[in-house]
C-alpha cells in the first residue's frame, strides 16, 4: 500500500564544521570537529511528518556510500518508508556547512545523487503506486532537478492528489506546474523573489497559479492565502536555539495535518507549533517533535 504522505525531494548529509571565521579565496582555516548529520529538504520534511505519526514515504536518491547509509537509517528510525529511495551510482548529496561564532552559516551543497532523480523516476513511482493510489498529500521540495519537480506536480495533480510545493531554494517553475498546484509554501524572502517586490503582498502569489499559498515569516508566524482571503497565523513565542530546518518542519507538519483532513489555516496553525518546537532544539531532524511531545 502507498503512504498517505509522499515527499519528493533531496536527502543530504550535512557536514557541519565550526570555525572562528570562514576561509577567503585561496586561504586555509583550521576549524573544529566535523559533525555529520542527516539532512536535505525532502528527508527533513518526511522525518518531520513521520515523527507526528504520518504514514509517509520519501521519493529520493542516495549513493551507495556511508552518507547514504546514514540517511536511510535516520529515515527508517523516524518511521519514513524508504522503498522509493533509489540507490544510484553517484555520491550521496552533501551540504558543507561552516558555522561561525556569530551563528552565521555558509553552505555549499553538492547535490550528487539528488540530481539523478529524473522525471522517469516519477513515472516509475506512479507505476509502483498504481497512479499514486492512496496518497492524500504529495509534498515536493527543491534541491532536485526542476523538470522532476514540475513533472511530479503535474502527474500527481492529474491523479487527483493534493500537492504542496516548498519552493526553497526559490526557482522559476513552469507555469503549467504552478497552475495545478494546491499549496505554494515559501518564506518571505522567496515570496519577495517570486513577486519582484521588497515587501511582497502574499495574496499576489495566487496570480502565479496555485490555488493557495502559505508564506512563513520566522518569529512572526505565517500568512495563509486562499481565494477566500488571508489568514494570519502567529508563531508561539519561544527561546530560539537553532532555526536550522524550521521551514522543513513546517512543511512536514503541514502535510501531516492536511492528510488528516485539516483545512489549510488549521494545518498552518499546527505547523507553526511544530516548527516553533524545532527552533528550541539543535539541528534539523533531531529537533523535530513527536505528537506526544506536542501534548
Ligand atoms: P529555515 O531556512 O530556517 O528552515 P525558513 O526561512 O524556510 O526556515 P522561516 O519562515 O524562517 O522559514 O520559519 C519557518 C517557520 O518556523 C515559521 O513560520 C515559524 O512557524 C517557525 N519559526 C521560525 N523561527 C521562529 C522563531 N524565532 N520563533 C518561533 N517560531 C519560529
Amino acid at each position: 500500500m502507498t503512504a498517505q504522505v509522499l515527499v519528493v525531494g533531496s536527502a543530504n548529509a550535512d557536514l557541519v564544521v565550526p570555525a572562528d571565521r570562514r576561509p577567503g579565496g585561496g586561504e586555509t582555516v583550521l576549524g573544529g570537529d566535523t559533525r555529520i548529520l542527516p539532512g536535505g529538504k525532502g528527508a527533513n520534511t518526511a522525518v518531520a511528518a513521520a515523527r507526528l505519526g504520518a504514514d509517509v514515504a520519501l521519493v529520493g536518491a542516495v549513493g551507495a556510500d556511508g552518507h547514504g547509509k546514514l540517511l536511510l537509517e535516520s529515515l527508517r528510525e523516524s518511521g519514513v518508508r524508504t522503498d522509493l529511495v533509489r540507490t544510484v551510482d553517484r555520491p550521496t548529496g552533501a551540504a558543507y556547512i561552516t558555522v561561525t561564532p556569530d551563528g552565521e552559516n555558509s553552505i555549499l551543497v553538492s547535490p550528487g545523487a539528488n540530481h539523478a532523480l529524473a522525471p522517469a523516476d516519477i513515472d516509475d513511482v506512479a507505476g509502483v503506486t498504481g497512479g499514486f493510489a492512496g496518497v492524500r498529500v504529495l509534498v515536493a521540495s527543491m534541491e532536485i532537478p526542476l523538470p522532476t519537480v514540475e513533472h511530479v506536480l503535474v502527474s500527481a495533480a492529474a491523479a487527483g492528489v493534493r500537492t504542496v510545493l516548498n519552493l526553497s531554494p526559490v526557482a522559476e517553475l513552469a507555469a503549467e506546474a504552478l497552475a495545478v498546484l494546491d499549496v505554494l509554501l515559501v518564506n518571505e524572502h522567496e515570496a519577495a523573489w517570486l513577486l519582484g517586490e521588497d515587501a511582497a503582498d502574499p495574496a499576489r502569489l495566487l496570480e502565479l497559479g496555485p490555488r493557495s499559498a502559505v508564506v512563513t515569516r520566522g518569529a512572526h508566524g505565517a500568512v495563509v492565502v486562499t481565494r477566500d482571503g488571508t489568514t494570519e497565523v502567529p508563531s508561539p513565542r519561544v527561546k530560539v536555539v537553532d532555526t536550522t530546518g524550521a521551514g522543513d518542519a513546517f512543511a512536514g507538519a503541514l502535510a501531516h495535518a492536511l492528510a488528516g483532513g485539516a483545512g489549510l489555516a488549521a494545518a498552518a496553525r499546527t505547523a507553526a507549533q511544530v516548527a516553533a518546537v524545532s527552533v528550541t532544539r539543535t539541528g534539523a531532524q533531531p529537533s523535530y517533535p513527536t505528537a506526544d511531545e506536542l501534548g
